[in-house]
């Protein structure tokens, strides 16, 4: 229930009412967003861009280091989709470089081109033109600065509404749901009264509770695990969505409907996770309480603690993602990674090393990751097993072991991963050393899908019969029934405990022994704690022993 005023949303959207909106939220961002101003530089270039002239609407290609440049860039952000898309090659880079004619270009570009010139923007950053997309070369050497293109740019054009490149920027809305929004006369509880001055018998507006995740999941941007790096690595992104045109930038929110900034109420309730939340995060500003579900107070956390949050935030969003190739999941991710590096590493002391998607510094706490909704493992090598990259599945991390003063009962000895190009990318092989308490457990699939495990030695016939209240849940790591057909005699691993017992949490992880490999496992689960059981009294007495994980 909102006071706020609503604005309602016309049948089309169309160049006109973008640039208008554009340059509304353009000028608050760039007057009065601290954060915002901070974080481009004005005199990086990329590699090359498309230069549009003021008065023409035939991009060229031009090479920025023999060129002088003035003014920002926009950048692009888009679904190839399954259509042929125009592409930078070596045959046609000399033609390229003299002009390249619009009627080659899809609707997306064109409309990206067009609305560059109308807002004063002289250049414009599309990956299909700007990266040379038959050489494997110049495509490494640029896909490993996307973290400078995104974070350099100006604005991110994101083409939200666009399933591939023929389908522009602008739609006739199929106005669904609420629009406009229905008013109700109410008194307002006192419970309600925080967030406004005018408390008494009036008009309100009703808002659906998931008006914003509905704007940002009817799209076909959010959920691609290659844009998702853009989204957080622009300053600001514009997107050109189905149902409205809508602004993220490190501050704030801004839409059609709330034009002057979407209520933070609002916000609150959506299950993707905002530019300007994770901005909070990433700057250590965020004080409230919980608003976002997956966000706590970490403003007074230690530096490397509010590093491990603002990443673990990422993950799990980008884990959300669709990925057509599994195989490129830490190849899309490596402009985050990069710019998350670039980031914390002044912050913190002593050396800061990304491996296979996880941190040297958050060891081993790192390890205490859940898959949820997962599929079978990846066929082809991503990462080792202790990595959340090795799977294919939303994962979720134990955010309330900030609540909790605990100790950690296992210690790394070594890690070690080899890489096919740079650290940012895809690995090669890995394995991690780790001393801790670990020993053999007892496994049975119970009603076809639950997995359960018991301390041997207590109860050492587990069966289908036996009391659940006799064992531990185990969360796979991959789909229940493909995993379970592999697994031996599985060992569990206490990485952490709890001071207080009555904490309920995920601290055991679940390993099957590499076959022929003495002393050597891969992950296959998470235990999770259930049903009263402490699973950190099966490890009481239980000897340290050193075991390789890869
Ligand atoms: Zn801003």
């Amino acid at each position: 229930m909102l006071d706020q005023m609503a604005v309602e949303v016309p049948p089309r959207s169309n160049l006109s009412r973008a640039l208008t909106l554009a340059r509304k939220w353009l000028v608050s961002c760039t007057v009065s967003h601290a954060t915002c101003m901070d974080n481009s530089k004005p005199d990086w270039y990329p590699t090359r861009l498309l230069e549009i002239e003021p008065r023409k609407l035939t991009p060229m290609l031009i090479e920025t280091k023999a060129c002088q440049l003035s003014g920002g860039y926009a950048c692009l952000s888009h679904c190839w989709g399954s259509l042929p898309i125009t592409r930078l090659l070596r045959d046609n880079y000399d033609s390229f470089r003299k002009g390249i004619d619009p009627a080659l270009l899809p609707k997306t570009f064109r409309d990206a081109i067009e609305f560059c010139k109308e807002l004063g923007l002289r250049y414009l950053w599309i990956d299909s033109l700007c990266i040379i997309q038959d050489s494997l070369d110049d495509w490494r050497e640029e896909s490993n600065m996307m973290c400078q293109v995104y974070r350099n740019s100006t604005l991110c054009l994101s083409a939200a509404g666009a399933a591939d490149a023929s389908k522009g920027l602008y739609f006739d809305r199929k106005i669904e749901g609420n629009y406009p929004f229905p008013q109700c006369p109410a008194f307002l509880s006192d419970r309600c009264k925080r967030d406004t001055q005018n408390s008494s018998y009036r008009d309100w507006y009703l808002v659906p509770g998931d008006f914003y995740t509905n704007l940002c999941a009817k799209t076909y941007t959010f959920d691609r695990a290659w844009i998702f790096q853009e989204r957080f690595l622009a300053t600001r992104v514009l997107h050109f969505g189905r149902r409205e045109i809508f602004w993220e930038c490190c501050t704030a929110n801004y839409c059609e409907t709330f034009p002057e900034g979407v209520p933070q109420d609002v916000i609150g309730r959506t299950d993707i996770l905002p530019k300007a939340t994770y901005e909070r995060i990433r700057t250590s500003s965020y004080t409230q309480a919980i608003i976002h579900p997956r966000i706590f107070d970490i403003s007074s956390r230690p530096v490397a603690e509010q590093m491990q949050m603002t990443w673990e935030a990422l993950i799990t969003e980008y884990t959300r993602c669709d990925l057509s190739n599994l195989g490129d999941k830490l190849i899309a991710l490596s402009g985050m990674a990069q710019s998350v590096w670039l980031d914390w590493r002044s912050k913190l002391s002593g050396d800061v090393q990304y491996l296979a998607g996880v941190w040297n510094i958050h060891l081993p706490h790192a390890l205490l990751w859940a898959c949820t909704r997962c599929g079978p493992r990846p066929a082809a090598y991503i990462a080792p097993t202790w990595s959340w990259a090795s799977t294919d599945g939303q994962i979720d991390f134990q955010l309330h072991h900030w609540k909790h003063a605990y100790e950690f009962t296992s210690t790394i000895l070594d890690v070690r991963i080899s890489y096919v190009k740079s650290c940012w990318g895809q690995v090669k092989d890995g394995h991690i050393w780790v001393k801790g308490p670990i020993r053999k457990i007892n496994w049975l699939v119970r009603k076809e899908y639950w997995i359960y495990a018991t301390h041997d030695e207590e109860h050492p016939l587990l069966t289908e019969d036996t009391p659940s209240k006799y064992g531990i849940e185990i969360v796979p790591d991959e789909d229940y029934d493909v995993c379970t057909q592999g697994w031996g005699e599985l060992h569990a691993l206490l990485v952490m405990r709890f001071l207080d017992p009555g904490v309920q949490s995920q601290c055991v992880l679940v390993l099957n022994p590499v076959n022929d490999q003495c002393n050597t496992f891969h992950r296959v689960g998470i235990m999770s704690q259930m049903s009263g059981v402490q699973v950190a009294d099966w490890f009481d007495g239980v000897a340290q022993q050193a075991i390789k994980i890869i």
